[in-house]
């Protein structure tokens, strides 16, 4: 990130040193809040409406009133890239629940923070692309439904580092994780999905995954396509035995799986399936998306 980076923050634009949030906030203090990472490909945001959408959803699920419609939400996104010149890169937009007093009910409602950056990206290497990413399951379980539903994509992502965390320990790039009853859910960041005998499959969100923005992408285009893709619970078995798996994510796009807890998937490198659906991918994402400089 450059040095003179302006950053959104409560309605103005602020240098890095500025961009700073108090230690009463209750995202900090609670990882209370929301929010969203997503993408900017050739001078466009992409699916800037569904990422909103997912937002203010999430924030709806904690009670969390964000202080602006999703226009403007869409706007705020759009000039942050905008103001730092940003045609391609990362954008990460948080709504926390903003000052409270150390107590855990945030009541009356204090005034939310937000802020937005839009910054270059680091992706995965793209020898992960080429030859597959290394990935392994956790042991930790996936938060069910019941106690954190995945669908929010709130600031409270400690399952998602702890399971991230295995996957480093062991020398992997990503972590499978595991519902309850041993279903498979997704990744620390990133959706999974698993083809057999030329059929896409993909656990349903009701299992307990985020709703992934690149997922219902793929899901449609893969249709388009012509292909079949089912959304169906399965276990690590049928992940072994998968002719071929990836992953994907905002930050991934859709990243082919080489091992999968030191069992070989498929032939090992990226299958012609993925690698159909990974181009589709990248093709679409360069031309869809909300204009960040309109007149243009
Ligand atoms: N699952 C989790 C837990 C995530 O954090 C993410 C986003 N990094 C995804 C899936 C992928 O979602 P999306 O395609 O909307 O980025």
């Amino acid at each position: 990130m450059t040095e003179d980076v302006k950053i959104y923050l409560n309605g103005e634009f602020v240098g890095r040193d500025k961009a700073r949030v108090s230690v009463f906030d209750q995202g900090i203090l609670f990882g209370d809040g929301v929010f969203e990472g997503i993408r900017a490909y050739n001078s466009r945001v992409f699916k800037c409406a569904e990422h909103v959408d997912r937002l203010f959803q999430g924030a709806k699920a904690l009670c969390l009133d964000i202080p602006m419609d999703k226009a403007q939400t869409i706007q705020i996104v759009t000039e942050t890239c905008r103001v730092n010149g940003v045609r391609d890169g990362y954008i990460r937009l948080v709504v926390t629940r903003g000052i409270g007093d150390l107590g855990l009910l945030p009541l009356p409602a204090p005034a939310p923070t937000v802020f937005c950056i839009a910054a270059s990206l680091t992706l995965y290497p793209m020898e992960t692309y080429e030859k597959g990413m290394q990935v392994i399951t956790a042991a930790r379980r996936r938060n069910t439904a019941g106690c954190l539903d995945p669908q929010v994509k709130s600031l409270n992502y400690l399952n998602n580092i702890l399971a991230k965390l295995e996957a480093h320990h062991a020398g992997a790039q990503e972590a499978l994780m595991l519902n309850g009853e041993g279903l498979v859910t997704e990744c620390a960041g990133d959706n999974v999905f698993i083809i057999k005998d030329g059929e896409i499959l993909t656990p349903p969100v009701h299992l307990g995954i985020l709703n992934g923005i690149t997922r219902r992408t793929v899901i449609r285009l893969a249709r388009d396509m012509g292909m079949s893709v089912r959304e169906t619970e399965f276990t690590l078995f049928n992940v072994y035995g998968a002719d071929e798996c990836f992953l994907t994510g905002t930050a991934a796009e859709v990243a082919p799986v080489r091992l999968v807890d030191h069992r070989i998937i498929g032939n090992g490198g990226p299958g012609p399936v993925t690698r159909k659906i990974g181009s589709a991918f990248r093709e679409y994402a360069q031309s869809h998306g909300t204009p960040i400089f309109p007149e243009e």
